[in-house]
């Protein structure tokens, strides 16, 4: 497994296994507070505190980790959606091991942030 935190909730979660998808070097999960009816993260297993460091990913990693975003949307039924990565805790980052969200499942027609967005969506 690439490199790995102890004391990281996302490099936990990537070793406890529970996943809606998986492929090698990453998986998905459902979103502990979803902000839309289909809220996923999708998490590389290595860790890497945000996306300013994503260049610490191995070239063809990074392709998979973006395949992986779309394979897993298209798996659990979405055309339309929205991924979001907030980068640094002034964009609303609260977990710093790199992940992607995945929004989806209803109409989100607000060009918005996520979280607005996805305030006023019948949940
Ligand atoms: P961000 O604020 O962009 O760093 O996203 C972190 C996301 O992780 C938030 O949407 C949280 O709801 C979600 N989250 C936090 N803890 C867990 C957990 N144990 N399982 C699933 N999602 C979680
Ligand atoms: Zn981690």
């Amino acid at each position: 497994m690439p490199s790995q935190r102890d004391d990281c909730l996302f490099c936990d979660i990537v070793r406890a296994g529970a996943y809606v998808n998986k492929a090698k070097g990453f998986v998905a999960i459902n979103d502990i507070n979803p902000q839309a009816k289909v809220h996923l993260l999708i998490i590389p297993e290595r860790h890497v505190d945000t996306f300013r460091d994503v260049s610490e990913f191995p070239a063809k990693e990074s392709k998979r980790m973006l395949d992986f975003v779309a394979e897993t949307a298209r798996e659990v039924g979405l055309t339309d959606y929205r991924v979001v990565v907030n980068v640094g805790p002034s964009a609303g980052q609260s977990v710093f091991h790199l992940h992607w969200h995945v929004l989806g499942g209803h109409e989100m027609s607000e060009r918005l942030p996520a979280g607005a967005a996805t305030a006023e969506a019948d949940l």
